[in-house]
């Protein structure tokens, strides 16, 4: 097989509500992706997705364009798409960074793959582990009222893992939203607390000692990405383990987080750790240390969270809580079918060739912004 063309739709769709995060991210009101479709000469095309969303990501949605048109193109047209670990290797040593752009790359490898075997691409990642993963689902930073009527709702929607957005408040009004919560559903549902880097280490510190016995099943993200001393100190007083995201982007990242015993747990996001290939070593070092993997989303469309879902079912080491494949009922809409493989809280994996999910092009026209062609 070859590649001899690439498009990229730069697509923007609002959310169904918008979405209050931390104070380093505000309120959000359109998710932007990337969409890719990878061509061969045999006429398969693979799908691929970015989603940039900066201060989180380096990246954005014109750079991602810019950076697989200049840069990445080049060593993709004419290569067999078979090829995936020789390809990813030629990347890493002639681009730098650019994870999300990397990453939609490899998910069209495989599933073009996929697609010209017949076969899912759970079978190109070691095969499956499982066959449905419980959902988590986010709730933004509210009130305690607010969050227990959100909860309350999740609950008779199928959710039994909430996860809590923080980082936005005092952290005194944290605390009772944790303590609140807890006391009221800590019987029913997991809860992750996400402050998405919106604290310091003092908050932090001040958030654990307020909250004395309410628990968190996990703590994700609660400082600035690149703070890992400040982690180390977290996770030394920390009542439950404490994960890594925004901190957890490189393989390289993930190495120096499992030296220095920062974390006990990483979120993992295909788009964010670069495509399969890369997600996938991630969970694997992870593994060979005794840390969880949580699957967590950006703002993903159907394209991602199908290459999240191929992986998550075929990893050994995922937390025991909801994971996170609803990010498709955050929006208004999706440009692909990837909500089919959700039912009451559950995932369950797709059984058709490559990702497994299917584009809605007439969708994919109405809600591009930006186009290109490469060949
Ligand atoms: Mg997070």
């Amino acid at each position: 097989m070859k590649i001899n063309k690439i498009e990229l739709f730069h697509i923007s769709i609002p959310f169904a509500e918008p979405y209050k995060l931390s104070k380093a991210y505000g309120t959000l009101y359109n998710a932007e992706a990337v969409i890719m479709k990878l061509h061969t000469v045999e006429g398969i095309v693979g799908l691929g997705e970015a989603d940039p969303l900066n201060p989180f990501s380096d990246d954005t949605p014109a750079t991602v364009m810019v950076v697989t048109r200049d840069q990445l193109a080049p060593h993709l047209l004419g290569q067999d798409p078979t090829h995936i670990s020789a390809i990813e290797t030629n990347l890493d040593m002639k681009v730098r960074g650019n994870l999300m752009a990397r990453g939609a790359i490899n998910m069209a490898l495989f599933d073009v793959v996929g697609k010209a075997n017949g076969i899912p691409a759970y079978m190109l990642l070691g095969g499956l582990h499982r066959l449905k993963l419980p959902l988590l689902a986010p709730i933004g930073s509210g009130t305690p009222g607010e969050d227990e009527a959100s909860i309350q709702q999740l609950i008779k929607d199928g959710y039994r893992t909430v996860m809590i957005k923080m980082g936005a408040l005092p952290i005194a009004d944290e605390i009772k939203r944790m303590t609140s919560a807890k006391a009221r559903f800590g019987d029913q549902m997991s809860i992750i607390i996400d402050a998405n880097q919106g604290w310091t280490v003092a908050e932090t510190l001040e958030f654990i000692d307020g909250i004395r016995g309410s628990r968190p099943d996990l703590l994700e993200q609660p400082i600035e990405h690149d703070d890992v001393d400040g982690l180390k100190r977290i996770r030394n007083r920390a009542p439950c383990p404490l994960s890594a995201d925004e901190s957890v982007a490189s393989i390289r990242e993930a190495t120096t987080l499992i030296r220095e015993q920062a974390v006990d747990a990483f979120s993992i996001k295909v788009s964010k750790n670069g495509g399969l290939s890369k997600a996938k070593k991630i969970a694997e070092l992870a593994h060979a240390f005794g840390l969880k993997v949580l699957m967590n989303s950006m703002f993903d469309f159907g394209i991602t969270q199908a290459a999240s879902l191929q992986l998550g079912c075929a990893l050994p080491n995922l937390l025991d809580i909801g994971h996170a494949y609803m990010s498709v009922l955050r929006m208004s809409d999706d440009i692909t079918d990837f909500d089919q493989n959700i039912s009451n809280g559950i995932a369950t994996i797709p059984t058709g060739p490559g990702l497994g999910i299917n584009l809605d092009e007439d969708k994919l026209q109405k809600y591009t912004k930006d186009y290109l062609k490469i060949a």
